[in-house]
């Protein structure tokens, strides 16, 4: 492929891929390949406008929030944002109720005397504001607040989780439902971090601008494996699956993926919120619509319909690591056998480390790989 030496190869144009990318570029002034095996950048993160000017996001709704300054200090310098919060309601029982379940689902859900009673056994069980994850909800009360976290157990988790995982929630590590903790609050936002912001133009457009520097090629639709015995690069950054990496000796970890269907309709609004769950009917976990996310309503509104499916290599993409100990395990001895075998490798992101990373975690991960492993400098990260 190419003629030219590099002093860093990293595969994998993701969010991962490009930080680093970018850090070894400016920082070290180190020239540094990017490969990726798609045709585009950004990894899961990619964005553009279809035939009829819509953005979207190609693999999923990505609602950017994080409580770092850090990360959000880094970013800025190649993006400009705007304000969004995401809101997401979950049909249950004809009805649509927030998610993560509420105060205000609370009223939804029962009549005024009960939704009285609970709201009042929830405060001064756990006080105003705090958010319990439903197993833990689950463990550690009785009578009537017992019934009411069996009730959001069976009608917001489990055939959610059921349909996304192919498990129930109790088979997945508890970080997994802890995503969504039962919010004892009229506070109906998805998420709480105090910044909750979108790249404006873009994430793609983002990630073009942390690419764009002088000493980074980009080769698209080249994967590791046509290049992974050549010689034209001195050390490795590798944001693919780590498996891949040794040919699945140990065997492959497994991930769960997704199908998406996108529908256009010719009408302005098709949900209340960008963010539909039906945990409890049809094949398809959510329906997210991108005009709410983008504030672009332009007659036309586009929605990402997300079915699970199987991860099958080749066919479908590896999208969720699955948090359970045997996968863990299994990840470990991968990552113990890299230690040896590999030392000069960095592997990292969310396939590379087999972790359940948002995006600001993603980056936030990136910029201290880069100070400690690669620049080897202690506590203090600067951007
Ligand atoms: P990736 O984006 O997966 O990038 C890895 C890249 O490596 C890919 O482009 C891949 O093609 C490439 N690659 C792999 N193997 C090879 C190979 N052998 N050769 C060449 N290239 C290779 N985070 C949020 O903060 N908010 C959200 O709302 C949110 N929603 C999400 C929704 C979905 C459906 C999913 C799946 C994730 C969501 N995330 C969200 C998480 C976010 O996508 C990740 O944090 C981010 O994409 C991680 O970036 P990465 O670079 O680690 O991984
Ligand atoms: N979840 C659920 N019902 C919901 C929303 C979430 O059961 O209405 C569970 C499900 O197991 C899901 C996990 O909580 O995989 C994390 O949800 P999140 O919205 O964070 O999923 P992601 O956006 O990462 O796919």
């Amino acid at each position: 492929m190419t003629a030219k030496k590099y002093d860093w190869l990293v595969v994998g144009a993701g969010l991962t891929g490009t930080v680093i990318a970018e850090r070894l570029a400016s920082v070290l002034d180190k020239k540094v390949l990017v490969i990726d095996r798609r045709s585009h950048p950004a990894g899961n993160i990619f964005d553009g406008r279809d035939d009829d000017g819509i953005l979207y996001h190609h693999y999923g709704p990505h609602i950017f929030h994080t409580n770092s300054e850090m990360v959000v200090s880094y970013l800025s310098r190649f993006t400009e944002w705007y304000d969004y919060e995401h809101r997401v309601r979950g049909m249950i029982n004809g009805r649509l109720v927030p998610i993560p379940f509420n105060l205000i689902s609370l009223q939804i859900c029962f009549d005024a005397a009960r939704a009285g009673r609970l709201q009042e056994a929830l405060i001064r069980r756990y006080g105003y504001g705090a958010k319990v994850p439903i197993l833990s909800m689950m463990k550690n009360t009785e009578g009537e607040l017992r019934d009411l976290a069996q009730f959001v157990f069976d009608n917001v988790f489990f055939g959610y989780t059921l349909k996304q995982w192919g498990m129930p929630p109790e088979m997945l590590a508890p970080s997994v439902t802890a995503r969504v903790p039962v919010h004892i609050s009229y506070d109906d936002r998805y998420f709480n971090d105090s910044f909750q912001r979108m790249p404006v133009g873009g994430y793609t457009n983002m990630v073009k601008r942390i690419l764009s520097h002088e000493n980074i090629d980009v080769e698209l639709g080249t994967d590791w494996a046509s290049v992974r015995d050549s010689s034209f690069y001195k050390k490795i950054v590798f944001t693919g699956p780590i498996d891949e990496f040794f040919r699945c000796e140990f065997g492959a970890l497994p991930y769960r993926s997704l199908d998406f269907v996108f529908q256009t309709y010719a009408q302005s609004r098709h949900q209340p919120v960008a963010q539909v769950n039906y945990p409890n009917e049809h094949a398809f976990t959510r329906i997210t619509e991108m005009g709410h996310m983008t504030h672009e309503w332009e007659g036309k509104t586009k929605v990402a319909i997300e079915y699970p499916t199987a991860y099958t290599p080749g066919i479908s993409l590896p999208y969720y690591p699955i948090p359970q100990d045997d996968n863990q395990n299994l990840y470990n001895r991968y990552r113990d056998f890299a230690a040896k075998e590999a030392p000069d490798v960095i592997f990292c992101g969310r396939l590379g480390n087999y972790q359940y990373y948002n995006m600001d975690q993603a980056v936030a991960k990136a910029l201290t790989i880069f100070q400690k492993q690669i620049c080897g400098v202690g506590e203090k990260i600067s951007v």
